[in-house]
């Protein structure tokens, strides 16, 4: 069994705890590594360390830091291959999407970023009579923490770290304990980057101790976290008064609206891809199918063919589209809503159980069956509470107004996705939705510029391009009497 360490003050190292806490594989059920159990010491530790480290690396030519990401970037292109099959091995899911996805958009964040802080200028305010003129410096913030979730985890865990670096900011970051293995091999790789010690930390651990130390530690003056609705709400109340900085990106019940002059067979295939990709684990993933009355009928059907078509598979298997789901107590999860929604009055038209191990080596692995599941009211659990799961509901509709009303109908509001030809409809369609993102006619298509995240219970800020690096900068404006 691989024991992971913490990468702190530039060092390897155990937790000072001595403790660790085992890492299963979610295709097994297995522990198959184990991780530091950190705690407020090792936290301090790590803050201790990126506070010496500060003045150097804030004050470092904007290429030399550039240059350690493009490198660490490098790092993880020339690992793909075996960096993705540890992170299939680690979340479950199937090892191809780890290359193509994971490993991919990882690498694009670090060089991404790299890049765009060579851009990335202060803004200068000058007047037409000659009285005064007022500059606005961005500088980095001093010591910030950054918190990812496990369903895509070096993916969120360098799209967090990476506009942190690039601002000129030192990190203290936590890989989900779910999902710490890519963290993990990163953090092999920082040192020869370049980085300079305590820049770049990297500490293992649970929610409640580790990622607590870092959000309360005194010192961390901005937080950036990617996870679940009740954790942001708690980090909140935890930070209330402190006056720190804070980026949530939180839960979805992310909508897909097909209308019926939609391209049917483009929207269906997206739509089986929106729902069941990452075994329904992205926060974009589509949960509810809202469709027009007068094609509801063939898309259900049809949909409902596609999934039934689907069988999970090893994720270490080549060939695999659908892997395990995350783990034990998350399989449950997806298990419970489903049978919570057949109470609702819910007719579960595919899945609606566990999914049969592939092989034996998966005997005791966490699959779920595709699941799409008809007639639940959209005040009911199903579609109000996000599922994280290869879980959808089907919902008619005869109006835009009652696909709006219904889209708009949750607490949350990260995503949408739109099907129509008539690009009017979209943009009318898009302008009221509640949500921080729209798609029309695809899904998932991300250009790093462009703003990313929610709105009500999704959450609190932006990342992405620009809005990330204003997110991990303070603006202090100047202004010269002439
Ligand atoms: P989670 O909230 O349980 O955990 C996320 C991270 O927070 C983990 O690293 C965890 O250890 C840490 N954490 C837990 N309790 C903490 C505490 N008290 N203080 C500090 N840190 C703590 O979420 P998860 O189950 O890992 O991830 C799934 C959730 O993430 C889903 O709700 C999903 O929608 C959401 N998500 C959102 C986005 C987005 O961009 N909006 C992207 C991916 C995932």
């Amino acid at each position: 069994m691989t024991d992971l360490q913490n990468f702190i003050d530039g060092r390897l190292q155990p937790a000072a705890s001595g403790e660790w806490i085992d890492n299963i594989e979610p295709a097994t059920g297995k522990p198959y590594s184990r991780i530091p159990r950190s705690g407020a010491a090792d936290v301090e530790q790590a803050v201790e360390s990126a506070k010496r480290a500060y003045p150097g690396w804030a004050a470092m030519p904007i290429e030399e830091r550039s240059a350690c990401l493009m490198r660490l970037s490098q790092a993880v292109e020339a690992h793909a291959d075996q960096w993705a099959a540890a992170e299939a091995r680690d979340n479950g899911k199937p090892v191809g999407l780890a290359k193509e996805v994971d490993m991919k958009r990882s690498a694009s964040n670090l060089a991404f970023f790299a890049t765009a802080i060579q851009h990335f200028s202060s803004e200068a305010h000058i007047p037409s009579g000659p009285v005064h003129i007022n500059y606005t410096h961005r500088k980095p913030i001093g010591v910030v923490g950054c918190i990812s979730p496990w369903n895509l985890p070096l993916y969120l865990f360098t799209w967090k770290v990476a506009p942190a670096l690039a601002a000129g900011n030192c990190v203290v970051a936590k890989p989900s304990e779910v999902t710490p293995m890519t963290a993990y091999l990163l953090s092999t790789c920082i040192e020869a980057a370049g980085f300079p010690p305590g820049v770049f930390n990297v500490v293992h651990g649970l929610g409640p101790e580790t990622g607590e130390a870092i959000v309360t530690h005194p010192d961390i003056k901005a937080l950036s976290f990617t996870g679940g609705t009740a954790t942001g709400a708690h980090i909140q109340r935890a930070t209330a008064g402190t006056f720190k900085k804070l980026s949530l990106e939180l839960g979805g019940k992310n909508a897909a609206i097909v209308f019926s002059d939609s391209d049917l067979e483009d929207a269906l295939r997206t739509t089986v891809r929106s729902s069941f990709a990452n075994q329904g684990q992205i926060c974009l993933c589509s949960s509810r199918i809202l469709i027009e009355r007068s094609v509801y009928a063939e898309f259900r059907d049809r949909l409902v063919e596609k999934a039934q078509n689907m069988t999970p598979g090893d994720p270490l298997e080549a060939g695999t589209k659908m892997g395990a789901v995350v783990s034990e107590a998350h399989r449950d999860k997806i298990l419970a809503a489903i049978a919570r929604a057949e109470t609702d009055g819910g007719t579960v038209l595919v899945g609606g159980a566990a999914a049969e191990a592939p092989n034996a080596r998966c005997a005791e692995g966490y699959f779920v069956q595709p699941t799409v599941i008809e007639g639940v009211p959209s005040s009911c659990d199903l579609n109000q509470q996000e599922v994280f799961g290869p879980v959808i509901s089907l919902m008619p509709f005869d109006t835009e107004e009652e696909a709006l009303a219904l889209a708009n109908s949750t607490d949350y509001g990260l995503s949408a996705t739109v099907w129509t030809q008539d690009l009017k409809r979209a943009h009318r369609v898009a302008a009221h939705l509640e949500t921080g993102i729209v798609w029309v006619n695809c899904w998932l298509v991300r250009d790093l510029r462009t703003p990313f995240g929610g709105v009500k219970s999704s959450g609190v800020g932006r990342e992405g391009g620009f809005e990330a690096l204003r997110f991990f900068t303070e603006p202090q404006n100047v202004c010269i009497q002439l």
